[in-house]
């Protein structure tokens, strides 16, 4: 009795912690894959094609959105980024639940193509002085980019209102099997489950 995927977006401003929490649910939760996204950005060290984006030129990328290849595309920090169609599709088909890590462009768009499908989940930091000591301790970005990233974290939390889930994330561990609970419940929604309804009906057609 197949029932249809979920299509969990995790969204947060930069620093919030939202990798390492999408990282513990990849691992924890087997019937859930991450959405491989496309992008104009070069890679960084590390970053793997295939596995961490697939890295495409600008030329390519404006050839897969206007072929209609993609869920949703969005320009972010001055690059693209946008979601392969056709895997989501097929995952969900087939029951198997799909992770996004996206913004809240992508997920207003997903919600508008995929509508019965998306659940999203907004995490929160628990203030500003805590994400700007977060972006200043990892060490990552310089002064510029941390006033950057600051800035577009007042507009990513511009959109929480959006989201079907609000979670502070104070507490790792509370914040990922908080999000394993979202997904448990977005499983079993009654429009998720058509083989459990047929089941439900066949079984009102016979005597007791
Ligand atoms: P980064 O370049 O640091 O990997 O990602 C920058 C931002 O782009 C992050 O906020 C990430 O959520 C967002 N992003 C990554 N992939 C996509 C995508 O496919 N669509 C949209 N709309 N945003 C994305």
């Amino acid at each position: 009795m197949t029932r249809r995927g979920v299509c969990l977006v995790l969204s947060a401003p930069s620093g919030t912690g939202k990798s390492s929490v999408g990282r513990a649910l990849l691992a924890r939760e087997p019937e859930l894959s991450l959405s491989v996204s496309a992008t104009t950005r070069a890679p960084r060290p590390g970053e793997v094609e295939g596995v961490h984006y697939y890295f495409r030129s600008l030329p390519e990328f404006a050839a897969l959105a206007a072929a209609g290849a993609m869920l949703e595309h969005a320009e972010v920090f001055g690059r693209h980024y946008g979601t392969p169609r056709a895997p989501v599709e097929a995952a969900l088909a087939a029951g198997r639940d799909v992770l996004f890590d996206i913004d809240w462009q992508g997920h207003q768009q997903l919600r508008l193509a995929l509508p019965q499908d998306v659940v999203g989940v907004f995490l929160l930091p628990p203030s500003l002085t805590e994400l700007r000591r977060r972006l200043e301790t990892r060490a990552q970005d310089g002064p510029a980019e941390i006033e950057r990233r600051m800035a577009s974290a007042h507009d990513e939390i511009a959109h929480w209102a959006e989201f079907d889930h609000l979670l502070l994330n104070d507490s790792f561990e509370a914040t990922v099997e908080a999000v394993r609970c979202v997904l448990h419940a977005a499983r079993s929604a009654r429009h998720r489950q058509p083989g459990l309804a047929a089941h439900a009906a066949a079984m009102l057609q016979r005597e007791y």
